[in-house]
C-alpha cells in the first residue's frame, strides 16, 4: 500500500476543549507520523482560501467565523493510506453519524462545530499542505 500524506487541522472548538494530546495520540495509534505542525490563529482571508469551494454554501460565513474564532493546530500526517485511514478515524462530517470511537463522536459537538479536518483525497491533500506549510518545514521520519 503505498505512503500519503495527508492534511488535518484540529480546529478551534477541540483545541478549547484541550483534547489536543488525545487526538494526537490517535493519529500515533492508527501508525499515522506528524511530519510538520503548527499552532497558529488563522485570519479571515486564509479561513475564507481554504474553504473558498464551500463559499457558494450556506454555511459559509458561519464556517470561516468559527474557524477564526480560536486557534488552530494543523499537521501533516504520514503513512500507509494516510488519506483514507484519517478520514475513517475522524468519523462523519455529522458527529451524530459518526462511528462509535472516532474523533468526531468523542470530541464533536456539532456539524458546525466539529473538531477536525482532514483531506478528502490525495490531490486535495496536497493542494492543502502546501497552502500552509512549505516543503521545507515538512520533515523525514527516517530514524
Ligand atoms: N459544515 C457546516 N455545516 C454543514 C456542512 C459542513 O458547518 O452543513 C462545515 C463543517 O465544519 C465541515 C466543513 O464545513 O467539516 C467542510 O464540509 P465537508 O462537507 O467538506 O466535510 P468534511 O470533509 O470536513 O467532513
Amino acid at each position: 500500500m503505498a505512503i500519503e500524506r495527508t492534511f488535518s487541522i484540529i480546529k478551534p472548538d477541540a483545541v478549547a476543549k484541550n483534547v489536543i494530546g488525545e487526538i494526537y495520540s490517535r493519529f500515533e495509534k492508527n501508525d499515522l507520523k506528524i511530519v510538520a505542525a503548527k499552532m497558529l490563529h488563522l485570519t479571515k482571508e486564509q479561513a475564507e482560501g481554504f474553504y473558498a469551494e464551500h463559499s457558494e454554501r450556506g454555511f459559509f460565513n458561519d464556517l470561516v467565523a468559527f474557524m477564526i474564532s480560536g486557534p488552530v493546530i494543523m499537521q501533516v500526517l504520514e503513512g500507509e493510506n494516510a488519506v483514507l485511514k484519517h478520514r475513517e478515524i475522524m468519523g462523519a462530517t455529522n458527529p451524530k453519524e459518526a462511528a462509535a470511537g472516532t474523533i468526531r463522536a468523542d470530541f464533536a459537538s456539532s456539524i458546525d462545530e466539529n473538531a477536525v479536518h482532514g483531506s478528502d483525497a490525495v490531490e486535495t491533500a496536497q493542494r492543502e499542505i502546501a497552502y500552509f506549510f512549505s516543503d521545507n518545514e515538512i520533515c523525514a521520519r527516517t530514524r
